[in-house]
């Protein structure tokens, strides 16, 4: 079996097509074939600041993670981490983090406010839960002391984290192709360019 032209060529001249990517095309590439995947570097953190501002990440309201270092959709992020300093282009960009890190990596100061598209969460102090149950003195409803004893509200069904453990349908993690393997699930994962 020949291998294709572009294969032939000798492994600077892939270099040199590399550089003209964009972020987008070099992870597609690195999920075509083996080789590429071991000839391309992963994004860096700071290869995907520069990208953010890109019309590519901007019309797909995409920012960057500088916790799990990937794209994320703009409703994976808090309101204030979106605005200002930490904008697009912001002086701070380079702090934003998205909800599932603030969590996990308790970056999230408890008790803690925050809002998403407008709409109020807390961390609760108590249970640790990030919820839009949101109750008093930084506690979730459920822990709050006026819902222990007086309230028995029910909390809903699907409310707090769910929505945010939901699959990024189109997140691009460099982990995910290490290799150039899961080159479909790739190709899956990237909205249509
Ligand atoms: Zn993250
Ligand atoms: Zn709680």
């Amino acid at each position: 079996m020949n291998p294709s032209p572009l294969l032939r060529l000798p492994v600077e001249l892939h270099w040199d097509i590399i550089d003209l990517l964009d972020i987008q095309d070099r992870a597609r590439l690195a999920c075509a074939s083996q080789y590429f995947s071991s000839i391309i570097k992963p994004p860096t953190h700071q290869d995907f600041l520069a990208a953010e501002t890109s019309p590519w990440a901007t019309s797909r309201d995409l920012f960057t993670c500088k916790g799990c270092v990937r794209f994320r959709h703009l409703l994976q992020f808090t309101d204030d981490m979106r605005k200002g300093k930490r904008g697009r282009n912001g002086v701070g960009a380079n702090t934003r983090f998205c909800i599932d890190c603030g969590v996990d990596q308790h970056w999230f100061p408890l008790g803690a406010e925050v809002t998403i598209m407008g709409e109020t969460y807390v961390i609760c102090r108590d249970c640790r839960k990030f919820t839009d149950q949101v109750g008093s003195k930084g506690l979730c409803n459920p822990c709050s002391p006026i819902s222990r004893s007086v309230r028995k509200k029910r909390p809903k069904p699907n409310t707090g984290n769910n929505q945010y453990d939901s699959e990024d349908d189109w997140a691009y993690s460099t982990r995910s192709c290490a290799g150039g393997k899961h080159s479909e699930e790739m190709y899956g994962l990237w909205p249509d360019i």
